[in-house]
C-alpha cells in the first residue's frame, strides 16, 4: 500500500514510513492511494470472529509490504489482549433498534486506546527492525495524553514526553498519565495552558535541533495509524447487528473529525452505512460545515465535553480530499485561503453529495446533562458527556427506525465526574476494577516554566530511557 497526501506535493509512502512521519512535507495529511474494498461475501464471512482477528483482514491491506502477516497478527492479538472486557467493543442496548458501542474497556478508559495501544507496538516493532529509536512528543489536554502513555508504556525504542497544562487537567486524567511509572515516560506539566503546550509542540517540529538527530514522531489525530486502527470497530459493531445483510447507521461524537472519518472510510471498503452523523458540542465547526456549507474559525467555548473543544478539525482535510476527487492542487488551495481568511466553504454541488450520507448536530451542556439522566432513568445505564452528545444528536438525526442506530460511547463516565453529577445529582460513577486504586498510586511529573527551551533541555537531558541523547 502506497500514501499520498491530501496537497498532491509530497513523495509518496509506505506505510512503515507513513507511520513514523505525521505531516506530509507539503502541509498535507496522508491517505491510502487506493483504498481496499471488501465484497459482501467477504464481509460476511468475518462474522463471528474475535476482534483482533476482525481487524487482521481490515487492516491487513494498509500495512501490506511493511510488515509480515504473523508479526501484524501477533501484536495485534497483543493489542487487543489488554482491553477489559472480553469482547474489546461491545454493544449496549439502549432502545429498540439503538445502541452504544462501547469503546471504553481499555486501559485509560477512552476510544483513542483503540488506536494508540496498536500505534506503540507497532512504532517498536518498525524502530526494532530498522535499530533506531524515536522520541514521541505530544500536548494534552486530556485524553490522547494518558492513551499515548500507557500505548508507549513497554516500548523498547521510544521516549515519549507528554504536555500538560499545570492544574487545568482533571484530577483522573491527570493520574492516568503521571501514574504510568517507567523510564521512558515523562510528563511534564507547563505553567500555562493548552495552546501554549500546543505551541511548543508545533516549534518543536518545525526546529529539531535539540534531538541531535534522535527521529521525532507525532501521535496526535493527524497520524494515520490512529485512523487505520478506528476503521475495525465499525465493521465488528455492525456485524453484530446484521450488516452486511442490513445497512446500519452511526452516530459520533466528534471533535477533530478522526473517529467519524473511519466511519467515513468504513462506508467505502464496503460496509453498507447508509447515515453517519457529527455529533459536536458548542464547538461546532464540523457542524456548521454539515449543515450550511460554512466551515469558519470561531472563538473556543469550554464545555462539559473538553474532548470535543476545537475550533478546527484537522482530519477534515481528508474528507475534502475526497470531496474535490482527490485533487490535491485544490485542496492545497483551499486550505491557503482557510489559514488566510479562517473561512471556507465548497462548491454547492460537492456539499450535497457529502451530505447524502452525513447529518449533523450541535449539542450544548444543557442537553448533554438532560440525555445522561433521561438515558439513566430509562436504561440504567449512566453516559459520559461526549457519548450523550452522540446519543441526542442520533435521536435528532435518526432517518430511519428500521436501520439499526450505533452511537460511538467515546469514553467511560468516571473520566467526566463533573458532568454525571450534575446530570444525576448524587450519583459518582465508579472506577472500573482495573483502575479502583488509581487515587493511592504514586505520581511522577516534572513541572516547567512555560518556556519552549526549558521543555527542549528536558527532552534532550532525558530522552534515552532517562538519559542525555
Ligand atoms: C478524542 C475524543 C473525542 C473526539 O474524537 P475525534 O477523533 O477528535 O473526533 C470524543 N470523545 C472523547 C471521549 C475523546 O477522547
Amino acid at each position: 500500500m502506497r500514501y499520498i497526501s491530501t496537497r498532491g506535493n509530497a513523495p509518496a509512502l509506505n506505510f512503515e514510513e507513513v507511520l513514523l512521519a505525521g505531516l506530509a512535507n507539503d502541509g498535507g495529511l496522508y491517505v491510502p492511494e487506493n483504498l481496499p474494498r471488501f465484497t459482501l461475501e467477504q464481509i460476511q464471512s468475518w462474522n463471528g470472529l474475535p476482534y483482533h482477528e476482525l481487524a487482521f483482514h481490515v487492516m491487513r491491506p494498509f500495512v501490506e509490504g511493511s510488515i509480515s502477516d504473523a508479526d501484524f497478527k501477533q501484536i495485534l492479538e497483543e493489542t487487543y489482549a489488554v482491553f477489559a472486557h472480553a469482547a474489546v467493543a461491545p454493544l449496549r442496548q439502549l432502545d429498540s433498534n439503538e445502541w452504544v458501542l462501547e469503546l471504553f474497556h481499555g486501559p485509560t478508559l477512552a476510544f483513542k486506546d483503540f488506536a494508540l495501544q496498536l500505534l506503540g507496538r507497532l512504532l517498536d516493532h518498525m524502530l526494532t527492525k530498522r535499530n533506531e529509536r524515536a522520541v514521541i512528543l505530544g500536548a494534552t489536554s486530556g485524553d490522547t495524553g494518558s492513551a499515548a502513555i500507557e500505548g508507549c508504556r513497554r516500548c523498547e525504542n521510544v521516549d515519549i514526553f507528554i504536555l500538560h497544562p499545570h492544574n487545568r487537567v482533571s484530577e483522573v486524567q491527570r493520574r492516568q498519565m503521571t501514574s504510568a511509572i517507567s523510564d521512558n515516560i515523562h510528563n511534564i506539566a507547563i505553567e500555562g495552558n493548552f495552546d501554549d503546550c500546543q505551541e511548543m509542540v508545533k516549534a518543536s517540529f518545525a526546529d529539531q535541533a535539540f534531538l541531535k538527530g534522535t527521529r521525532l514522531v507525532a501521535v496526535n489525530s493527524i497520524n494515520w495509524a490512529r485512523i487505520m486502527a478506528q476503521v475495525v470497530y465499525y465493521f465488528h459493531a455492525a456485524l453484530q447487528v446484521g450488516a452486511p445483510a442490513r445497512s446500519v447507521a452511526f452516530s459520533v461524537p466528534t471533535g477533530n473529525f478522526g473517529d467519524i472519518f473511519a466511519g467515513y472510510l468504513a462506508r467505502n471498503m464496503g460496509l453498507p452505512i447508509n447515515q453517519l452523523i457529527v455529533a459536536t458540542n458548542r464547538n461546532d465547526i464540523l457542524h456548521r460545515f454539515m449543515s450550511g456549507n460554512q466551515y469558519f474559525k470561531d472563538t473556543l467555548h469550554p464545555t462539559l465535553s473538553p474532548s470535543m473543544d476545537i475550533m478546527v478539525s484537522s482530519n477534515f482535510e481528508r474528507l475534502l480530499f475526497d470531496m474535490h476527487g482527490r485533487n490535491g492542487a485544490l485542496v492545497a488551495q483551499l486550505m491557503d485561503d482557510f489559514k488566510a481568511t479562517g473561512k471556507l466553504a465548497v462548491e454547492e454541488d460537492r456539499w450535497i453529495e457529502v451530505r447524502k450520507l452525513f447529518d449533523s448536530l450541535a449539542v450544548n451542556d444543557e442537553q448533554t446533562c438532560a440525555t445522561i439522566a433521561q438515558v439513566y432513568a430509562q436504561t440504567g445505564e449512566l453516559l459520559d458527556p461526549h457519548t450523550a452528545i452522540g446519543v441526542h444528536a442520533a435521536r435528532e438525526c435518526r432517518r430511519s427506525l428500521a436501520v439499526p442506530m450505533i452511537t460511538l460511547g467515546t469514553a467511560h463516565p468516571v473520566k467526566f465526574p463533573e458532568a454525571v453529577e450534575k446530570a444525576v445529582p448524587g450519583k459518582t460513577p465508579a472506577l472500573p476494577a482495573h483502575m479502583v486504586d488509581l487515587f493511592e498510586r504514586e505520581e511522577r511529573c516534572t513541572v516547567l516554566a512555560n518556556d519552549i527551551k526549558a521543555v527542549q533541555n528536558f527532552v534532550s537531558q532525558h530522552g534515552n530511557r532517562g538519559k542525555a541523547l
